[in-house]
């Protein structure tokens, strides 16, 4: 009887959300009375994971064979010529003399550039490497004009019609002691920032090999530590040039500490509920939909988590539904504040004796950013997982524009509309429960614009998105309401 009732209950819930519909639970039940519960039961294990995995986007051999790529030993090299400069305060040397001689934020600018300018002749040309260039005003933790550069390369996009769509993969170069107004001691930044500063020279270097319809930024920013001023520059650059940046990945402390309460099987990836940058009628929508887990960094996330399961990075991406963590901000920030979907890798557990420390010893502990802390693998794995999420948005199709849920009359189906995206050659439908953290159901419906389904938009939430030829995927959007 027990056996009986657990099978109904899943059929059931299956029904709920539109799966197993054409089913009559029990009379096939009653027809297979012979059969074992344990069989049943299997049975339904069976339909739950296949409705689970339909959400898994395939492999792309290109993007497998990029992975591979990625180098613990480049990466090491990477960390350990930024460490070689001594310190990267933002506020420490750039005269021509202290370039040349290799000391201060000056000599590892140029050093950036130099590197990005190598994967570029590497690659006949295909990378363009910039700087966005200006002086911040004193104020804060600037105490006087100081000039901030960020360095980045641009892998523009192959199709005319996509390379408009950016997404962009960033890290700072900046570093700091236990003083952050101290320009001449040693601030080794080896895990803040020069881990996440690798990991964007890394996916520039092996990413800059292949070619995507959509375009690639690989950026390093500075003035992280006297308040995020290279991103919220760069940031505010982009959105005042009207630039469609469709997904920031920020990296930052992702060193994966080599304390022994380390998981270096996970990498946290924070995400905004809330956006920033929702207006007041905007949040009031948000508030009466049950929209608080569903911003477009929310959905990046996601998309992360999805890369994570399709490729295997060597990390696994665990999703933290939070803008940061706490006394704690990054660069992410600056592009949120700017309507941008922008997230934040941090490895598991962080030393805190390990960043934003003069490097000493005290009664046998040793403090300070040092390179000796950071693993390389880790930091390697991920920067696959990044490149992964890259590949795959700047592979794939735009992301459905003005997706709706026509709410014209009271009714338990649900129907849908959006308009084509460039590149996209079909779409699916993604619903989940209101109260579950991730998509549990993907439905393919071809290559239409509207749709119904036998699903209340009352009970679950969902999204729209594109997918091209080969199955790459684009972003998920959530609909609109539209009377
Ligand atoms: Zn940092």
């Amino acid at each position: 009887m027990l056996g009986w009732q657990l099978f109904e209950k899943t059929v059931m819930k299956l029904q709920r959300y539109g799966r197993a519909n054409s089913f009559e639970p029990r009379r096939w039940f009653l027809h297979h009375a012979g059969l074992s519960v344990t069989f049943a039961v299997m049975m339904m294990m069976t339909t739950i994971a296949a409705a689970q995995d339909s959400t898994t986007t395939p492999r792309d051999p290109q993007i497998v064979a990029a992975l591979r790529q990625i180098s613990p030993s480049r990466i090491q090299a990477t960390i350990e010529k930024l460490v070689s400069f001594q310190t990267r305060s933002t506020l420490s040397a750039q005269d021509p003399a202290s370039i040349a001689a290799g000391h201060g934020i000056g000599a590892a600018r140029e050093w950036i550039k130099s590197e990005f300018e190598r994967y570029a002749r590497d690659c006949g040309g295909c990378l363009e490497v910039k700087t966005d260039s200006f002086t911040e005003a004193p104020g804060g933790r600037i105490p006087k004009p100081t000039e901030i550069t960020d360095v980045y390369a641009v892998l523009k996009g192959s199709d005319p019609e996509s390379a408009n769509r950016i997404v962009l993969v960033t890290g700072h170069y900046d570093s700091r002691n236990s003083d952050n107004l101290d320009i001449t001691n040693p601030a080794p930044g080896a895990n803040d920032d020069g881990s996440g500063t690798a990991v964007s020279l890394e996916c520039a270097r092996v990413l800059s090999q292949l070619k995507f319809p959509a375009t690639i930024i690989f950026l390093t920013v500075a003035g992280e530590e006297q308040g995020l001023n290279g991103s919220h520059h760069f940031a505010q650059m982009a959105k005042s040039a009207g630039w469609n940046l469709e997904a920031v990945l920020n990296n930052d402390i992702v060193g994966g500490d080599r304390s022994p309460q380390q998981d270096t099987s996970v990498v946290r990836v924070f995400s905004e509920g809330l956006p920033s940058a929702a207006t007041d009628a905007e949040l009031r929508q948000i508030r009466s939909l049950g929209g608080e887990s569903d911003s477009s960094s929310r959905q990046l996330a996601r998309y992360i988590a999805e890369a994570g399961r399709a490729y295997d990075a060597g990390v696994k991406p665990m999703l933290v539904f939070r803008t940061d963590r706490y006394l704690r901000g990054g660069d992410h920030t600056s592009f949120n504040e700017q309507g941008y979907a922008a997230v934040r890798f941090t490895e598991f557990r962080e030393d805190y004796n390990h960043q934003h420390q003069n490097v000493r010893t005290e009664n046998g502990i040793e403090f300070g950013d040092l390179i000796e802390f950071v693993n390389f693998d880790y930091v390697a794995s991920v920067a696959r997982l990044n490149a992964a999420t890259l590949a795959s948005l700047a592979s794939g199709p735009a992301p459905p524009a003005k997706v709706r849920l026509l709410t014209t009359k009271l009714e338990n189906d649900s129907t849908l509309t959006w308009e084509t995206s460039p590149g996209a050659s079909s779409y699916e439908v993604l619903w989940r429960a209101t109260t579950s953290p991730d998509w549990e159901h993907a439905q393919a419906v071809g290559n239409v614009t509207r749709i119904t389904l036998p699903t209340s938009k009352d009970n679950v939430i969902f999204a729209v998105r594109a997918l091209d030829n080969h199955s790459h995927r684009s972003l998920a959007v959530t609909p609109l309401p539209e009377r």
